[in-house]
């Protein structure tokens, strides 16, 4: 069974405002204040394992250790399989020291080709205490991937990507309707009833 969050502040451990605001969104139902690894001034550790769960481990235990507090971390990312699987764990690399993201999805056009447009957004959560603990949840959201990219309300590869049963990218949808099928939102749907349910 699952052990249950009750401490009064959580760090967020990411530096990515588009998904510190996400997850903010997601935790903000149940009265957790938030502190961002960015306003702590948490540097940013190297992420070198594999899978998404072993980065997120990363990030959340080296926000642990720098804050003393509890810490959840998202580590997530576009996965092509006509591309192998990349840009995968590696989403936020193809967007280049600048974190230009319009560059990163050109990369993904231009490698896939003629390749079959099919893709998800995967997401793992780590959410890891300070005495060593540690929960870990996964989400996945299936799409396409269109050209050009369209809408501007989110964030990385989130403009070439049409989730299954819509007609519009996810950088078109509003942040309330994005909240309801992503990645991220199933991942905290499990994260919530495991560890935030009284
Ligand atoms: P990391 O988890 O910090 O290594 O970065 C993951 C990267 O994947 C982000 O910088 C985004 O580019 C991409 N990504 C993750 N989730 C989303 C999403 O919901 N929409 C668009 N891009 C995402």
């Amino acid at each position: 069974m699952a052990r249950t969050f009750t401490e009064p502040e959580l760090v967020i451990a990411t530096h990515n405002p588009g998904k510190l605001r996400e997850i903010a969104d997601l935790l903000a139902p149940f009265g957790t204040k938030v502190l961002s690894a960015g306003e702590l001034g948490l540097p940013e550790p190297v992420e070198d394992e594999d899978t998404f769960i072993g980065n997120a481990l990363i990030k959340a235990r080296a926000a642990v250790q720098g804050s003393g507090k509890p810490a959840l971390s998202d580590d997530s990312g576009l996965v092509v399989p006509a591309l192998g699987g990349q840009p995968g764990i590696h989403s936020a690399r193809w967007a280049g020291p600048e974190k230009d993201f319009d560059l990163a999805m050109e990369k993904v056009w231009t490698e896939l080709g003629d390749g079959d447009r099919r893709a998800h957004f995967a997401c793992a959560l780590a959410l890891c205490w300070p005495d060593g603990g540690a929960e870990t949840f996964e989400g996945t959201v299936y799409g396409t991937l269109v050209w050009p990219p369209r809408g501007d309300k989110g964030f990385g590869y989130d403009p070439m990507f049409i989730p299954d049963g819509h007609a519009i990218t996810f950088g078109e949808f509003e942040h309330a309707e994005k909240h309801t099928i992503s990645h991220r939102a199933t991942a905290f749907r499990k994260l919530v009833q495991a560890c935030f349910q009284p």
